[in-house]
């Protein structure tokens, strides 16, 4: 085996740079291993990455973060679901939620039973969203850590809107406090070993800085992975057509939807993202169908709250590297590839990156099996955050505009297709052990795009009609019951988090 790392670089001070520096800092203490971040403030960052995942709370737990400071320093709200507006065609509306659909009691998915009681006795059954306790609460705008039933011991599955910069700037004094080292460098070149492993990085003004091991944190330049490595890019333009982006800020929506909500517009789609001092919004259009200034307008004329900032404009390739290790260089983050944020992936994909990479830490041998592992897994993870967005495309019910018809002429990826006709049948997910969304997010998802089975699953006709009827009644009331006995999402960052929200939070300093 080879010796220790002894000095680490991570280029770029983003999401994804100060992630991996307060991750890596936090696990490995021993300070015999160096750890540099080099970042430009005349760069600067992305700044537009606020909607995360569940999997965000495991996350702040291993970097020992007290979450109600976090909420306080980032200006984050809770996250419940996903709102998919006008995708089926105007005035539809459907949720993806976290959490569990039901209350358990049943041999298979409770959706099965859900789909029989619907075949067998049509409106009794409700919808499918009425067995999810957080699309009750998201669109009561209602919130809670803790499940409001009686003796629950277990949290709600809940992610978090936050503020970009604020976030970098909160992971970054952590990964200091654990004795990251911090240079804002401007980067402009790189020497290679004799093995075309990179041995340093050249400053402006012609210093250079060595290091054993790089993580790529550059952003779309791909500072090391690609301009130095040449590592290439896979091109998912084919199934995700959507190249450009546009942001812009509003004010703060007093009741703070605890959820994130996409809206189709004729060649794309708007988010909204409720933070606690404004809402984030953005279009996420394709150009060879929207011009700049027509995407301009769309967004503009269809804020939520009156605009506070200045639109900003981003270019992207949908895609990603064909190898996210290569040689002495893990790419995180945009430098590894992109998925536009339809269903808030990317900063997962950081997450689950630096997770494996903590998995497979190298030495200074490098081994080629654990690089060869990283690569693998993490193409697959990014395959099945693709293989859901895509579906939103392909199943989309929209006939008014070329872009969405062409959207749905696509051949979608084989690894979706299997799903899409695995489903039809008797309304299936099958969850392979490493996948990304579970059961209920495909379900949901399948559901909420009409996407509808032939037959119900032969295994509920096992059990009594009555019997599935009384239970599934019971859990809507329950839920419901829970719901309606949260507080408000507002109420509940104000005296549970001490946050300062509205017009008042910008002017706060974050405690
Ligand atoms: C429009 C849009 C919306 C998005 N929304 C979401 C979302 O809702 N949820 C989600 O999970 N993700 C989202 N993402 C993705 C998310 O923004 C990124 O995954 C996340 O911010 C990580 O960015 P990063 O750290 O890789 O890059 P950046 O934030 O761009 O950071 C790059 C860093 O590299 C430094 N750098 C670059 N070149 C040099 C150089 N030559 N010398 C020195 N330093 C250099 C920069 O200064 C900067 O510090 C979105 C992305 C886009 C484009």
């Amino acid at each position: 085996m080879g010796e220790p790392l002894r000095k680490i670089i991570i280029v770029g001070g983003g999401t994804a740079g100060w992630m991996a520096a307060a991750a890596i800092s936090k696990v490995y203490q021993d300070r015999a291993l160096e750890i540099h971040v080099i970042e430009s403030s005349e760069i600067g960052i992305v700044g537009v990455g606020e909607a995360t995942i569940p999997p965000i709370v495991s996350m702040n737990r291993l970097l020992g973060i007290d979450e109600d400071e976090f909420i306080r320093k980032t200006r984050a709200t809770f996250k419940l679901a996903i709102q998919f507006v006008d995708w089926m065609g105007p005035d539809t509306r459907y949720l993806h939620p976290f959490g569990q659909l039901g209350l358990g009691g049943f041999p298979l998915p409770m959706s099965h039973y859900w789909r029989r009681l619907r075949a067998e006795r049509g409106d009794e059954a409700g919808t499918l969203w009425d067995y999810s306790l957080t699309s009750q609460a998201a669109l009561a705008g209602k919130f809670q850590r803790r499940l409001p039933y009686a003796n629950a011991q277990a949290d709600i599955a809940y992610a978090f809107h936050f503020d970009a910069s604020l976030y970098a700037r909160f992971l970054r004094e952590l990964a200091e406090k654990n004795g990251v080292i911090r240079h804002d460098r401007k980067i402009e070149g790189h020497r290679l070993d004799s093995r075309g492993f990179i041995e340093a990085v050249v400053l402006e003004g012609g210093s250079s800085m060595e290091a054993d091991f790089f993580i790529d944190c550059s952003g779309f330049r791909g500072l090391l992975i690609e301009q130095a490595l040449g590592t290439g890019y896979e091109d998912w333009t084919r199934w995700l057509p959507c190249d450009r982006a546009v942001a812009m800020p509003s004010e703060f929506m007093p009741d703070i939807p605890p959820f994130t909500r996409s809206t189709a517009r004729s060649a794309g789609w708007q988010w909204r993202i409720p933070l606690q001092h404004r809402t984030g919004n953005g279009l996420v259009y394709c150009s060879s169908f929207m011009s700049e200034d027509e995407a301009e307008s769309v967004l503009s004329g269809n804020l939520p709250t009156a605009a506070a900032g200045d639109p900003r404009f981003f270019r992207f390739t949908t895609g990603k590297r064909k190898l996210f290790w290569n040689k002495n260089v893990v790419a995180l983050g945009l430098a590894s590839g992109f998925l536009e944020p339809l269903e808030s992936t990317s900063i997962h994909l950081i997450q689950t990156g630096i997770e494996k990479l903590l998995k497979l830490f190298p030495d200074r041998s490098f081994r080629r099996e654990d690089i060869d592992l990283y690569n693998r897994i993490t193409a697959l993870e990014y395959e099945q955050a693709r293989d859901l967005i895509i579906f939103h495309y392909f199943a989309n019910g929209r006939t008014d505009t070329d872009f969405w018809r062409a959207c749905r002429a696509m051949d979608p990826p084989d690894t979706l297709a299997e799903r899409i006709e695995l489903f039809k049948g008797y309304g299936r997910v099958f969850r392979r052990e490493d996948d990304l969304f579970s059961e209920i997010s495909w379900t949901t998802v399948f559901e909420g795009q009409n996407l509808r089975p032939a037959g119900i699953d032969p295994l509920t006709l096992g059990m009594p009609i009555e019997g599935i009827g009384e239970v599934l009644r019971s859990t809507r009331e329950t839920i419901w019951q829970g719901a309606a006995a949260m507080p408000p999402h507002p109420e509940f960052l104000a005296r549970s988090c001490r946050a300062v929200l509205g017009a008042d939070a910008s002017a706060a300093v974050p405690a």
